[in-house]
């Protein structure tokens, strides 16, 4: 499409790269048939094309953006369906981010959403501060129904359970059970730490039983993804840096994982978002370059099940992350049939599940619209457990489905010779109970 940034606009290096991704869209609309914010609400404004509409509109004329475009970028998930499904290559995440950040220079937001910014910028990029605010969160959780409906969402996404820092986190080398082939720094991210530690002890036992020295990097934190999608580039800017810093010091590694797919699609970002800043540039490409999510370094290294588990029916969940942000769509899926599971799929599984980062919480309507979607689809399958690959999913399907729902690194631990995973104890105790 055609666009009419000025010279002088253009000189910005965020601008000019916005120019090219809007030139590439031919405002075919194939996008619109897979946007989960279209097919809700039936505006165009809701839908990829309308916001790249928007989104030139907004960069183009120099002003601040207008409450109604602040609106349609905001119900955005960034679940980047429409980047898949996109037949000319239209760099839609890199756009919303753009959009995001200029929204966040040039908007002033009402008090309330400033505050629940700050406060979700400041909380969840702290494991401990994080754990400490959901326990106390879980202890007057019975006076979520007093609360304004925005603050009732974060309630809803409280755990019964959060734990203290594992002895994952005070481990720097946990050395490859067997021939070392790869030496793999794992990010043990924030958010997850108190909420699921499990994931990464899982994560770190299977890559080191198939060939991996484990590094877990002092000071590799948060990637940085919860302030760039809140339009926060300092803040993000700052912990790439930090986080580069931590894995160069770690000596030399082969690979950089992730767990969580939101974490690894923000990983394989750090190039194009630091390529402006000549001393970070460089190094920012070398991580992004090796970043991987967990299932692409076990698929490498010939991960294969061997431990006679019973063969349960998977209905895995594919995290947008993961699958479109990260293009990993048939890997996950190999990986749990190697397993010895059964994988079925969920009907419209392309559609997301309304986590998306803090959506859940930033836009509690839409995201329980769609999580009640996921969950009635799920509902539909007989099957014995869910796996998805992004804890924020896991958090927003599991609240009131009847079915555990696990990491799939858990069950590639299990199915490996690791623990059964602790969300499945309870189910296969009962069946077999039933069968006895
Ligand atoms: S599918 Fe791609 S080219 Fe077509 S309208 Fe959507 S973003 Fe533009
Ligand atoms: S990122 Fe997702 S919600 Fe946003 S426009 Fe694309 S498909 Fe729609």
């Amino acid at each position: 499409m055609r666009t009419q940034f000025s010279l002088t606009q253009l000189a910005d290096p965020d601008i000019a790269a916005s120019d090219q991704i809007l030139r590439k869209c031919v405002h075919c609309g194939f996008c619109t048939a897979t946007c989960p914010t279209y097919l809700m609400l039936g505006d165009e404004r809701d839908s990829p094309r309308g916001r790249i509409i928007l989104i030139q509109d907004m960069l183009q004329s120099d002003l601040p953006p207008d409450p109604s475009t602040v609106k349609h970028l905001d119900r955005c998930l960034s679940c980047l369906s429409c980047m898949t499904t996109c037949p000319s290559g239209v760099n839609y995440m890199h756009l919303i981010d753009h959009a995001r950040a200029h929204i966040a220079e040039h908007h002033k937001r009402p008090l309330f959403d400033r505050l629940t910014r700050q406060a979700l910028g400041m909380l969840l990029v702290r494991p401990r501060l994080f754990g400490l605010a959901m326990a106390i969160a879980n202890r007057f959780r019975f006076l979520a129904r007093i609360l304004p409906e925005k603050l009732r969402a974060v309630f809803d996404l409280v755990p019964a359970r959060v734990y203290g820092p594992s002895a994952l986190e005070q481990a720097v080398l946990q050395p490859a059970t067997g021939q070392a082939r790869l030496n793999v720094a794992l990010l043990l991210g924030c958010v997850q730490r108190p909420l699921a530690p499990e994931i990464s002890q899982a994560a770190a036992r299977v890559l080191r039983r198939f060939g991996a020295n484990v590094v877990i990097p002092q000071g590799l934190e948060c990637c940085g993804a919860i302030a760039h999608h809140m339009g926060d580039h300092h803040a993000s800017n700052q912990r790439i840096d930090a986080n580069i810093a931590a894995i160069e010091r770690a000596g030399p590694i082969d690979r950089v994982i992730a767990t969580a797919s939101g974490c690894g699609t923000m990983l394989k970002a750090y190039g194009f978002i630091r390529r402006t800043d000549h001393a970070m540039a460089q190094r920012a490409m070398q991580v992004a370059d090796l970043a991987r999510d967990v299932s692409e370094v076990l698929s490498e290294l010939g991960y294969r099940g061997n431990s006679g588990i019973p063969r349960l029916k998977v209905a895995y969940h594919a995290a947008c992350s993961l699958e479109h942000g990260q293009n990993q769509k048939a890997g996950p899926r190999a990986l749990l049939r190697a397993a010895g599971f059964d994988v079925v799929e969920i009907p419209n599984g392309h559609l997301c599940c309304g986590s998306a980062g803090t959506y859940n919480l930033l836009q509690p309507e839409l995201a329980g619209q769609l999580k009640a979607n996921k969950q009635a689809a799920i509902r539909t399958l007989d099957i014995d457990v869910v796996a998805a690959g992004n804890i924020g999913c896991m958090t927003q399907i599991s609240g009131g489905l009847n079915k555990p729902v696990v990491h799939t690194v858990e069950l590639l631990d299990w199915a490996s010779g690791g623990p059964m995973p602790p969300a499945l104890v309870n189910q296969i105790t009962a069946s077999k109970a039933r069968t006895s």
